[in-house]
């Protein structure tokens, strides 16, 4: 992939394509984490003489049309006013997406000004299944810049038009964060130092079926937890109460299961667990020392007993990929496993990786010094893909070959 360092940009406009999807709360940002990751290749245009203009999603627009969604919204202005903090410089918002207001503002901006593009999500034809409809969209997107830059690595997984089209239009290159991303990943899927561990929490198991089957063959032990970890047991003859469960993976599970026995990975499950009668912040916590979980209570977090064994299988390891908090870290009664699992990973020596917006969440929500661990993704689902093997559009749309 050819790097935007390597980029000549001064006197151009670069249109970068970032993900800057971060968590709102009541109009105003929660954790700013991806805005921040994606400064470092925005001021390294900047300072070599270009005019940046970014291009980014946010959310989840509603409605058929261009006008219902920008109606809608959620338009990018806060996010446009943090990076305008973070950078120290103004940054203008166009009133659309691609259309008159960012076409004039791309033409009339200067070297070393910077300016974002409303959500592109306002525009339909951005997620289209129809390469012509997002062709028309990349093609507008492309009009606006001389050069286009991606490092939105957390949308690299999606085949969208400002992610996957319009860099085939212009010249093209990997952003910093994308390229430091990759490297990270590239470590996990050749020759890992070993034990290679990878610890696997979350809501759903049909999410991670797929990385988990991939990490069969890769990882030497797999620690799971969280809300898929009930499926697994109840696949292994376990009661689980009312946990969650997804009955249509059993199948798939008991396969997974039976494919790691046969491959030497060791995959351990929880042995205890933190329940509760209900589903909700103030329930009232009751640890229940064995793995079956009696009728009438739910299952919200990994036992004691339990993270102790998850630190014992991490004290030797060389190589730990996380994702999926193992418990509803969101709740403090039940962000005990959390916390105890992030703990041991980052009392870990070697390369250690967490992955997925909730589990970045719950680190920072934690207060773990920001060393702790060796690299944190931006990308929940990309790094997920990433692993699994697959092939992402928009790192294959830049050229992934070195
Ligand atoms: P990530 O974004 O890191 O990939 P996921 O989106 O897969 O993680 O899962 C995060 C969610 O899983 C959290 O909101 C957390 O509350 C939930 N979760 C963890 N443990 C449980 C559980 N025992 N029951 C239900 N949900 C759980
Ligand atoms: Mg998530």
């Amino acid at each position: 992939m050819r790097r935007a360092e390597d980029l000549e940009v001064r006197g151009r406009t670069v249109l970068v394509r970032a993900d800057l999807n971060v968590p709102l709360d009541n109009g105003a940002i929660g954790d700013d984490g991806r805005i921040r990751a994606s400064l470092p290749t925005i001021r390294d245009l900047l300072a070599r003489g270009a005019a940046v203009i970014v291009c980014a999603h946010f959310g989840r627009p509603k409605g058929d049309d261009y006008a219902e969604r920008a109606a809608g919204g959620p338009s990018l202005r806060p996010v446009a006013e943090r990076l305008a903090e973070l950078l120290g410089q103004p940054v203008t918002l166009a009133g659309d997406v691609a259309g008159e207001s960012a076409r004039v503002i791309a033409e009339t901006m200067g070297a070393g000004e910077v300016a974002l593009c409303e959500n592109v999500r306002f525009e339909p034809a951005e997620t289209s299944k129809d390469d012509e409809v997002r062709g028309e969209l990349a093609a507008r997107l492309a009009a606006l810049a001389d050069v286009y830059v991606g490092d939105g690595f957390g949308a690299m997984h999606r085949m969208h038009a400002s992610v996957y089209d319009t860099p085939r239009l212009l010249p093209h290159a990997a952003g910093q964060l994308v390229l430091a991303e990759v490297a990270v990943l590239r470590q996990l899927t050749t020759s890992p130092a070993r034990p290679y561990v990878v610890v696997l929490g979350g809501a759903k198991v049909s999410d991670k079926l797929a990385v988990i089957g991939n990490l069969v063959g890769k990882a030497d032990r797999l620690l799971i937890a969280g809300g898929m970890a009930y499926t697994f047991l109840a696949a292994q003859g376990h009661r689980i109460g009312d946990s969650i469960l997804q009955a249509e993976q059993l199948g798939q599970v008991t396969t997974v299961l039976a494919d790691a026995a046969k491959a030497g990975v060791e995959v351990i499950l929880p042995v205890d667990h933190v329940v509760a009668d209900r589903f909700a912040a103030d329930a009232q916590p009751e640890v229940v020392p064995g793995p079956d979980i009696p009728d009438g209570k739910t299952g919200l977090d990994i036992g004691p007993a339990t993270s102790e064994l998850f630190a014992r299988k991490l004290s030797d390891a060389k190589t730990v990929f996380w994702n999926g908090p193992p418990g509803v870290f969101e709740w403090p009664a039940f962000a005990a496993g959390t916390r105890a699992v992030a703990g041991a990973i980052s009392a870990v020596t070697g390369l250690t990786v967490v992955g997925g917006g909730d589990s970045a969440a719950a680190v920072r929500q934690l207060n773990l010094p920001p060393d702790a661990f060796s690299h944190i993704s931006t990308g929940g689902g990309a790094s997920l893909e990433y692993l699994e093997g697959r092939e992402l559009p928009g790192l294959a749309a830049l050229g992934d070959e070195t």
